[in-house]
């Protein structure tokens, strides 16, 4: 039987942090997955005591990114490849880990480049908003590359993680029953279980009673998807929960599995805006009820966004209960760099753009363009007193108005 080739493409601070967990299960479960994962990087020159180098030769030799994650030891069946359709090839499994302005260019090399039964995992938090609306990463980048593709959001300050300190993520799954009809339990898997280290074999016949409507798949307002999809090979194991459950569980990294796609996605894109305000009133020095009250706000509108616009099949349980909800809205008010970003911004005088580009030496900010974003699309239906706070970041990112104005912007009866 075949093994899954996986590729991560994009290695910045977080890209380079699920490198480094893909990497070490890879190595540990021969079973499933080959043990060589690839890392596609934007290449560039990087100083390295005292010389210019390639960061794809630095890491490659020295098994560190130093500009994106420095200080942390990567795995070193972990290859850093500058050239994105080579560290594609031949790969079943595709996780998307980059800042979401990129990944538009990168579909658009992708496209018929890939093995036609690959399945990916977007680490991307963020929406793309086109005039036609609102589209998930994990939806579009399905749709464009003609694969399905999940989400894995949460809880997940880079640094920590790459230090190994515990913590938590979602991961939202839910391709059409061709994949799982194999074997239909291995997607129930109770959400504190470990993986299950022995996959059962697959057969053949099992795959061919699958019924061609099946091919197709429901995307995350319900509607049937135009992508019609590739099955996995038999040869190869099932990419299922089990599977991927595999791929990202460490002792250090605890994986929920869902299938709800679009809380999952909508909660990391839209708690970067809630972070971003939470730093202005941080900034501001306002206390912590002030980030207390911005938070809960920002959670309603969140809700709120999830069930006006995805209203077929997003779960308000996922914003309350899960990692990529509440928890990931907590960490990123207490320490993310949107929400350090926009609170040095407040203390300086400056822009938040101005911060980004002083102090992260590289790493890009999703708060802000998804403020825009956001704001655009509302804007467009006329719906942007239904989100004060998220309109209020926006116009506060913008010059409109100021942090001073916040408690007027979303007081109840304003
Ligand atoms: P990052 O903020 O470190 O961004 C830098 C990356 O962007 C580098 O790999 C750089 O090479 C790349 N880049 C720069 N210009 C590029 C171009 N023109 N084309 C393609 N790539 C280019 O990135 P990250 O932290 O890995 O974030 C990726 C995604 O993961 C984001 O959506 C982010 O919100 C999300 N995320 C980040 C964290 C975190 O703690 N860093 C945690 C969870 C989720
Ligand atoms: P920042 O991009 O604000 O650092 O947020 C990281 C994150 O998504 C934590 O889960």
């Amino acid at each position: 039987s075949k093994k899954h080739k996986v590729t991560v493409v994009g290695s910045g601070n977080w890209g380079s942090t699920i490198s480094k967990i893909v990497a070490e299960s890879t190595r540990e479960h021969p079973e499933l997955f080959e043990e060589q994962v690839q890392m596609w990087v934007y290449e560039e020159d990087v100083e390295y005591k005292g010389t210019t180098q390639k960061l794809t030769s630095v890491i490659n030799e020295h098994h560190e990114n130093i500009k994106y994650l420095p200080d942390i030891k990567l795995p070193t069946n972990l290859v850093a490849n500058p050239s994105l359709l080579d560290a594609v090839k031949d790969s079943s499994i595709l996780v998307f880990n980059l800042p979401h302005q990129f990944i538009r260019r990168i579909c658009e090399q992708l496209k018929g480049n890939i093995v036609p039964f690959a399945r990916g995992i977007s680490c991307i938090k963020g929406v793309n908003v086109s005039d036609e609306g609102v589209a998930l990463f994990s939806e579009w980048i399905g749709e464009g590359l003609g694969i399905y593709c999940g989400a894995l959001s949460g809880a997940n300050i880079a640094s920590e993680i790459a230090a190994e300190k515990y913590s938590a993520t979602t991961i939202a799954y839910d391709p059409p029953p061709m994949d799982s009809s194999r074997n239909p339990s291995r997607n129930a898997t109770p959400r504190s279980q470990t993986p299950n280290r022995a996959p059962q074999k697959n057969t053949a016949d099992q795959l061919s009673v699958t019924p061609l409507a099946d091919l197709h798949h429901k995307d995350a307002r319900g509607r049937r998807s135009k992508t019609k999809l590739t099955p996995v090979p038999p040869e190869y194991p099932p990419l299922d929960h089990i599977t991927f459950k595999t791929l990202f569980y460490r002792p250090y990294f605890h994986v929920s599995m869902v299938s709800d796609v679009a809380g999952t996605s909508l909660g990391g894109a839209l708690k970067n805006i809630i972070a971003v305000a939470a730093g202005f009133v941080e900034g501001r020095g306002w206390g912590n009820n002030a980030k207390a009250e911005v938070m809960r706000i920002g959670l309603l509108e969140m809700v709120q966004f999830g069930q006006q616009f995805f209203g077929e099949t997003v779960q308000e349980k996922t914003f309350t209960v899960e990692s990529a909800g509440v928890a990931d809205l907590i960490t990123s008010c207490q320490g993310g760099r949107n929400f350090r970003c926009a609170k040095l911004a407040v203390e300086r005088g400056v822009s938040v753009q101005e911060v980004e580009a002083a102090e992260l030496n590289g790493q890009k900010l999703q708060g802000t363009s998804t403020a825009a974003e956001v704001n655009s699309f509302l804007k467009m239906r006329g719906l942007e007193q239904e989100y004060p706070l998220f309109t209020a970041v926006h116009d506060i990112l913008e010059g409109r108005k100021q942090v001073d104005d916040i408690p007027s912007l979303v007081a109840a009866d304003h």
